[in-house]
């Protein structure tokens, strides 16, 4: 049966090595996450009241665009512990584990803190289709909300004292969503999600940095022409 230890092992990153620089392009996302995670986690006094950090981030965008590669740079950057989930990952046949699962997610979450969540396809969390829903996939869904909404408070920076009376950090626990179906995510998850990132197919050059990052450290031909094969790829994704 799935317990907690599974889980760890199966979510729980912990040697990530990926940095923004290894990602083409995506300037404005790589700033507003550098922005809502590092800077949140370095100064915390500033990032109290009106301004707390955002509890949910999500990504969206065409696939194989770069957004896993994107919540993994950014877990290195801020040195945040890295949980990295699928819908599938919530999958259980036990009835009324799916649910558990999830609350023991953020429970180590906030105990691994500072971390980032990443969910990839988070539409399959919660999606507007509920007719003929499963019960159990409607439950996940309120127990991701109430979970989301208990890190918004986690990171308002309100600071208890511990029975020594000294004074508790806040525990920064943000949660990153990537999806390609934005339209179909469940309208009460995506309020969830404060700040939308949209990660579009790169353009000429994105591409042309993408080749550049990939052919690192390759001895190429001289018949190899970088900008022929960027007008080639147009409307292709990093992934293709
Ligand atoms: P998704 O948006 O579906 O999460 P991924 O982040 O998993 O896409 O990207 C899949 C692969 O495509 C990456 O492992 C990487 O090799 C390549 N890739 C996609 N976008 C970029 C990018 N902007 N810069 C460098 N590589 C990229």
């Amino acid at each position: 049966m799935a317990n907690k230890t599974e889980l760890e092992r199966e979510v729980v990153d912990m040697n990530l090595n990926v940095s923004f620089d290894d990602i083409a392009e995506l300037e404005e996302a790589k700033r507003a996450l550098t922005e809502a995670v590092v800077l949140s986690l370095l100064m915390p006094d500033f990032f109290i009241g009106l301004r707390r950090p955002w509890k949910g981030v999500l990504l969206y965008g065409p696939p194989g665009t770069g957004k896993t590669l994107l919540a993994k740079a950014l877990a290195t950057k801020g040195k945040t512990t890295f949980f990295n989930v699928s819908p599938t990952t919530f999958a259980s046949k036990w009835k009324g584990e799916s649910e558990k699962l999830v609350r023991i997610l953020f429970e180590m979450a906030r105990f691994y803190a500072p971390s980032t969540i990443f969910i990839d396809e988070v539409d399959s969390v919660g999606t507007k289709r509920h007719d003929g829903e499963h019960e159990a996939s409607k439950k996940v869904l309120a127990e991701m909300l109430v979970q989301m909404d208990g890190i918004s408070e986690l990171n308002s920076g309100k600071n208890d004292n511990n029975e020594n009376g000294e004074e508790i950090k806040p525990k920064f626990v943000m949660v990153l969503g990537a999806t390609n179906m934005p339209w179909d995510l469940d309208d009460a998850l995506r309020r969830r999600f404060e700040k939308r990132i949209y990660i579009p197919l790169p353009n000429k050059t994105g591409r042309e940095q993408m080749f550049h990052i990939n052919f690192k450290g390759i001895k190429l031909s001289d018949d190899v022409n970088i900008d022929t094969l960027v007008k080639k790829t147009e409307g292709y994704s990093g992934h293709d």
